[in-house]
């Protein structure tokens, strides 16, 4: 029995992954990777600090930041901070243990870590926010460096707080190394890193499309409900409408916004979302504010998009964890979805998840087909990897190598988790390979055989 308090996300991540591999055929074919799994379940170091700082008025605030180091069998510990009054240690567990085997199913050298803090950015000026990620780093940056762990953004965190968490680092340690990614394109990020979340998330369905249409269909002509309004939902909306498809919805932690006709959102509505989320606003002000958009969306507080959109072919969980439940996974199916695959990290309850292989499962061809947030969004962190190599080679690559390289990725990693699922599970006539399978499988014997 584990003298463990209660971690429910971190549980809940690790019997995901444990049911699909004793579903599968991977400890009779490699009995030896079994004895991994205990191991593998808890993270190498944990670093947990008080982190004080001044607001406007001079006042003192304390709150609490992590550092989960999880497993570095297959390079320094990548992975994300994120700064939102939810979090905990069971959710920075749960994080960091997903992101270890996403980081493997890119095929980068990254290990897998995560890490953040209970702070809260919404409402702070910038000054608030800056003084913050100083004291944040200067206790984190006794830990952290770039052979050592690199952490990158999750929510709550973009490009302003890891330039201030870098510029911390630098006169901290005095040192000037790829020691984050998603830096500032003038000093020393990588083009493409912050679309390459949302633009691999579309590039992976791509492929799920294209295999089980037998290449006859594409984006163009489908309707995308996504949720959420942060980088990844942006970026992921931005893609789907270049390749020819309509976006019905976006949301944010007030509610959502769900098209009432036929156009969706264009372009210039994703610019202005983009500019309200830098502000640190919420969709609310912006529909209220803007009489075009009250004649082409509805606004529906407090709700998630899933059972508000109509007809749908394609939904992209983008906002947070276990944002699509049981119901909503039902509701989905019933509207017409045929692909869902996750910005989020653990977008889906398990009981989603079983809804969705259930209908994979017996509709085959015509049953929804899921593609887990471990592959499918793997890009961003992907991207985080080619930002490293370009600082350790301090070289540049433009937009265009950067992109080629993450679609090519992504199309390797989708290949991997079909090919695995194919390969250790029984698969009936007719039935598409889990794609949840093949990622947990391929993922774990990855950092499995590493270790
Ligand atoms: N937070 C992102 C993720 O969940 C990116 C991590 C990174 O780039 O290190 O994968």
């Amino acid at each position: 029995m584990s003298n463990y308090p209660a971690e429910p996300e971190f549980q809940q991540a690790y019997s995901e992954l444990v049911s699909t591999l004793k579903a599968s055929k991977l400890f009779q074919v490699h009995p030896e990777l079994e004895n991994c799994l205990p191991v593998v379940s808890v993270p190498e170091r944990i670093i947990q600090f008080r982190v004080v700082w001044e607001d406007d008025k001079g006042e003192l605030h304390v709150n609490t930041g992590y550092r989960v180091q999880f497993n570095s069998a297959l390079g320094p510990y990548k992975g994300g901070l994120r700064f939102h009054p939810t979090v905990n240690l069971s959710i920075l567990k749960f994080l960091g243990f997903e992101q270890i085997f996403k980081n493997a199913l890119t095929g980068l050298s990254m290990g897998g870590g995560k890490g953040g803090s209970d702070f809260d950015p919404k409402g702070k000026s910038d000054s608030e926010i800056r003084r913050f990620c100083y004291a944040f780093m200067k206790e984190l940056s006794r830990h952290i460096g770039g052979f050592t762990d690199v952490p990158a953004g999750d929510i709550g965190v973009g490009g302003r707080e890891v330039g201030y968490m870098f510029g911390a680092y630098k006169s901290y340690r005095n040192q000037w190394e790829g020691v984050l990614t998603g830096k500032g394109e003038t000093w020393g990020g990588s083009l493409i890193r912050p679309e390459a979340t949302g633009y691999g998330l579309v590039y992976y369905v791509q492929h799920m499309i294209a295999y089980a249409s037998g290449g006859k269909e594409s984006f163009a002509g489908k309707r995308v409900a996504i949720s959420g309004s942060g980088n990844v939902a942006q970026f992921a909306a931005l893609k789907a409408l270049e390749l020819g498809a309509t976006v019905i919805s976006l949301s944010d932690s007030k509610g959502a916004l769900v098209a009432t006709g036929e156009q969706g959102f264009t372009e210039a509505d994703i610019a202005q979302i983009a500019q309200l989320k830098l502000e640190r606003k919420y969709l609310p002000e912006l529909h209220q504010a803007e009489e075009c958009l009250q004649s082409r969306f509805k606004w529906i507080p407090g709700a998630r998009p899933w059972t508000h959109v109509g007809k749908v072919d394609i939904a992209l969980p983008s906002a947070t964890q276990n944002e699509v439940n049981a119901e909503e996974a039902k509701a989905l199916i019933a509207a017409g979805c045929k692909y869902l695959a996750e910005g989020s990290n653990m977008g889906s309850t398990q009981e989603a998840i079983d809804v969705y292989e259930a209908d994979r499962a017996e509709k085959k061809q015509n049953g929804l087909w899921y593609g887990p947030a471990k592959a499918a969004n793997c890009g961003g962190v992907a991207v985080s990897g080619l930002e490293m190599a370009q600082n350790s080679m301090r070289i540049r690559w433009t937009a265009e190598q950067v992109d080629k390289e993450l679609a090519g990725i992504m199309e390797r990693c989708f290949w991997d988790c079909l090919n695995t699922a194919k390969e250790y599970f029984d698969l009936a006539e007719g039935e598409l390979p889990s794609l949840v399978g093949g990622a947990n499988v391929s993922g774990f014997a990855k950092v499995a055989k590493a270790m």
